[in-house]
């Protein structure tokens, strides 16, 4: 069975977890350098990516993530696609850029930030899973501005893409693990 890392200093990793698990991967709850060589892959949760990156360097793990992202797959999901932007605005901040996208934090304003709505997925997606819409839960996300040559768009809501890959590495800007849909926990086992 694969091992799935899951960045556990903050936000809603504890739902990732059973999420992997629905999806036929061991969860493994990474807080520790030494964790990074015991997985075939990581997912970086949401919550808030600035208190993220400021525990990321507290407990001194930002040179093992980045390291590991550098050869391995990486999911994140809202505050972990922040992480790994190449840039992020709104403000800006620093970022692990292993994917080449650029954030805008917050970015649906205060009237909509959270919501619950069904998208339908690229063929690109429905390819590899099966068809159907997918729910998808929005908690105060940033939109992807910038997209680079090298991405491929899964998902969009209202023309913004929202679920997208770059070889091994994939982000989401909404909440995949709140909801019992696994086919995106699904498509990032199958690059381990
Ligand atoms: N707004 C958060 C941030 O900027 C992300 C929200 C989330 O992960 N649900 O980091």
């Amino acid at each position: 069975m694969k091992k799935v890392g899951i960045l556990s200093l903050q936000g809603d990793f504890e739902a990732h977890g059973k999420a992997v698990e629905r999806a036929g991967g061991e969860a493994v709850f990474v807080r520790e350098p030494e964790q990074f060589g015991e997985i075939d892959g990581l997912i970086i949760p949401g919550g808030e990516s600035t208190t993220m990156l400021k525990l990321l360097h507290y407990e001194g793990l930002m040179d093992s993530l980045a390291a590991f992202g550098a050869r391995k797959p990486v999911f994140g999901t809202c505050a972990g696609a922040i992480l790994m932007a190449h840039e992020v605005s709104s403000p800006q901040q620093e970022s692990l850029d292993f994917m080449d996208i650029g954030v805008e934090r917050n970015a649906y304003g205060r009237q909509i930030d959270s919501r619950v709505t069904e998208l339908d997925p690229e063929p690109e997606f429905l390819d590899r899973t099966a068809p159907g819409k997918l729910e998808a839960v929005f908690i105060r996300a940033p939109i992807i501005r910038r997209l680079g040559a090298q991405t491929k768009v899964l998902a969009r809501y209202r023309g913004d893409p929202v679920l997208v890959e770059q070889g091994r590495h994939v982000v989401a800007t909404f909440h995949p693990e709140l909801t019992s849909d696994r086919r995106v926990h699904e498509l990032f086992l199958e690059k381990l």
